[in-house]
């Protein structure tokens, strides 16, 4: 089984080292390569992979949206998100699906919050990662989806393209400590605290309220310091290394067919980011 990851730059990607552990695992002989292709070249790319007879492909920065492009049928999540991550190959038909927000929704719940019906839950960022989550979080039947950005305008699209589904109010970073208090989940899809920027915080952590859940996508550190400073306030915290293992397990579900091997992908994926 031919599968491969594409993007640019690629090098740094660790999920060759999580699904060739997880094809180790289920016994299933085949490879997981990281391919470099630019963005000129993403159309030839797709053409090749399909001579070739790969079965599967995670798509990953830049190319998430301009796939779409290529491929034969896109699954409504991905085409509700804007966005395909992963691609199954039946035998020259190429579908595109979107595991990030699941992967994502699935490790919160597994590890932080096992229920997400009528919860008040804050977004900050309203980036690419944040429309998967909305999206996920949306069937969750959640009281409302606050989303705080940066760029206000940002967040205020996201309200009106989801407000026919949920309670969403897009807001500018400069209100979230008037929010705050009211929330019972804090999720932060902003790329501020990630490596090598580890000790900035998106928002002020002392506006936490104590005791709920916080949660952030980064996975480079493990525990960021907005996390750091929430534990310190009693929270539960949940880092991002729970949806790339999740957003791998349900993307090589598609490929295989086969139950994932989560805990082994999650070995893979530590061992690699401490190597
Ligand atoms: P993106 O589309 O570029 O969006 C970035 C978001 O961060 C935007 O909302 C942006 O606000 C905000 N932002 C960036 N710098 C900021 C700053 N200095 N202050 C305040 N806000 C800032 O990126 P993405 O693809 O959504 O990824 C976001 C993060 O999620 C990254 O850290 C990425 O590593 C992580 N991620 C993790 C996983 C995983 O598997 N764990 C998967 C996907 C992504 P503006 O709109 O105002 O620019």
């Amino acid at each position: 089984m031919l599968l491969a990851v594409i993007g640019d730059p690629i090098g740094h990607s660790k999920s060759p080292a999580m699904h060739n552990a997880a094809l180790a695992a289920l016994g299933i002989a085949g490879n997981y390569g990281a391919l470099h292709v630019v963005r000129d070249d993403l159309g030839q790319a797709i053409t090749q992979i399909k001579k070739l007879g790969f079965r599967g492909i995670n798509v990953t920065i830049p190319h998430k949206i301009e796939v779409m492009a290529y491929l034969d049928i896109i699954d409504d999540s991905a085409r509700i998100i804007g966005a395909v991550n992963t691609i199954v190959n039946d035998n020259g038909v190429l579908t595109g699906y979107n595991t990030d927000g699941k992967g994502y929704v699935r490790s919160l719940k597994e590890e932080a919050i096992a229920d997400l019906s009528g919860k008040r839950i804050m977004i900050l960022g309203a980036g690419g990662a944040a429309r998967g989550i909305i999206h996920a979080l949306s069937q969750e039947a959640p009281k409302t989806l606050i989303i705080a950005n940066r760029s206000e305008d940002k967040a205020l699209e996201m309200e009106k393209e989801w407000k026919s589904q949920v309670d969403i109010h897009g807001i500018s970073m400069d209100k979230v400590s008037s929010y705050l208090p009211e929330m019972d989940v804090v999720i932060n899809t902003t790329s501020v605290g990630m490596h090598p920027h580890i000790t900035a915080v998106p928002i002020d952590p002392d506006g936490i309220p104590a005791g709920i859940v916080v949660s952030d996508l980064i996975y480079n550190p493990l525990n960021t310091e907005l996390l750091l400073r929430s534990q310190d306030r009693g929270c539960t915290i949940h880092g991002g290394l729970g949806m790339f293992v999740n957003q791998g397990a349900y993307a090589l579900e598609y490929w295989t067919g086969m139950p994932a091997p989560v805990e082994v992908m999650r070995q893979a994926a530590l061992n690699s980011l401490h190597s």
